[in-house]
């Protein structure tokens, strides 16, 4: 078996020195066990705060241990009579070939109704951030001003077009003219702006944004989100999803830095995490479920080969070279 360990703590921007590949053997299964072989592994930007040592929502990796999040795999070998061998699953597992995991920490997932990779996108944690961080916090209503940072990613894509189906005027600020030009195009957002590339964004902002901003979606924090908060409504709603941005900043976090805006405008600014609405997982999944079915949503992915790869596409996040989920394939299906 391979595995992939945390070896360092990264101190600012991580890189390849910080993990290492391992060879291990894989242990006998016991009762109630199955072997998971990975197809998909999900790399994610929160990973980033879990190599730090302090202390979060989620405890941080320990070092000289696997690196753990979501991955899709096939069970190979089944000694539970929950799972037979054949089955897909999605767990919590770590960056492994082979994973030993009690079946309970289990759920099927049934590729006849969505592709493997969606189950880690779209359908998985992502798409339902973008729901509830939207739907619970944003509140957006018909004809009102929804702005989301980050929003080529994987998070900000459904977030837009959820926006969109709840009639909202759609506005995405990401890092390149290939992805605001996909925005555009592809899943209709009424504009978008490059915040690498614009002279001014609170100008470009303004510009865009004529009638101020109502519900914000951040993914990203620092000075893109000063830009935005400058135009809040009254009564705006801003989710505070992610803050990337400052995750490899030495500095901490930063912002915001415009709490009077906030206080003229009778603003609500809340922060969660998805674990937040474990209960209600199944409402969400049914209902992107629903408009993926319907047409209504798309969602992309940056499938990377290769475990190999895996640190790779997990620092690639932070230079922005993914369209929508990044996701490592490391087995054929
Ligand atoms: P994405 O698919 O959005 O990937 C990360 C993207 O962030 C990159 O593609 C890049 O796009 C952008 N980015 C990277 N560095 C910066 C920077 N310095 N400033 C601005 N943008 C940057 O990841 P996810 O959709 O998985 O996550 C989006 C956010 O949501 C993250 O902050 C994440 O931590 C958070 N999150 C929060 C959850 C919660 O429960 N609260 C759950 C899941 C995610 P670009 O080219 O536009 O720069």
């Amino acid at each position: 078996n391979r595995k992939i360990i945390l070896l360092s703590r990264p101190e600012g921007m991580p890189t390849e020195q910080n993990f290492e590949f391992r060879e291990a053997p894989v242990p006998d299964l016991q009762e109630g066990q199955v072997l998971v072989r990975s197809i998909y592994l999900s790399v994610d930007p929160y990973m980033r705060g879990r190599m730090s040592e302090s202390k979060s929502y989620i405890e941080p990796y320990r070092l000289g241990e696997a690196i753990v999040g979501g991955v899709v795999g096939e069970v190979v070998q089944s000694q539970s009579s929950l799972f037979n061998v054949g089955d897909k699953v999605i767990g919590i597992l770590g960056w492994q070939i082979y994973n030993v995991v009690e079946a309970a920490a289990l759920r099927k997932v049934d590729d006849t109704i969505a592709p493997l990779s969606a189950y880690l996108s779209v359908l998985g944690l992502t798409g339902l951030t973008a729901y509830f961080g939207l739907l619970d916090i944003g509140r957006p209503l018909e004809g009102e001003t929804v702005v989301v940072s980050g929003a080529a990613g994987a998070v900000g894509m459904i977030v837009g077009q959820i926006a969109k189906i709840k009639g909202a005027y759609v506005v995405g600020i990401a890092g390149s003219d290939e992805k605001t030009q996909f925005l555009e195009k592809e899943l209709h957002f009424d504009a978008t702006l490059n915040y690498k590339t614009v002279d001014n964004l609170s100008q470009a902002l303004e510009q865009v944004c004529p009638n101020g901003v109502d519900v914000y979606f951040d993914n990203v924090g620092g000075s893109i989100s000063d830009a935005v908060m400058n135009l809040l409504n009254n009564h705006a709603r801003i989710a505070l999803c992610g803050a990337i941005s400052s995750y490899n900043s030495t500095d901490g976090d930063i912002g915001p830095r415009i709490q009077t805006k906030l206080i003229k405008t009778r603003s609500l600014i809340k922060g969660f995490v998805l674990g937040d609405y474990a209960d209600r997982s199944s409402e969400g999944i049914q209902e992107l479920g629903k408009w993926l079915a319907e047409g209504k949503l798309k969602y992309e992915e940056t499938i990377i080969e290769g475990f190999d790869q895996v640190p790779h596409a997990f620092l690639q996040l932070f230079k922005g070279a993914n369209l929508g989920k990044m996701l490592v394939k490391v087995n054929e299906p």
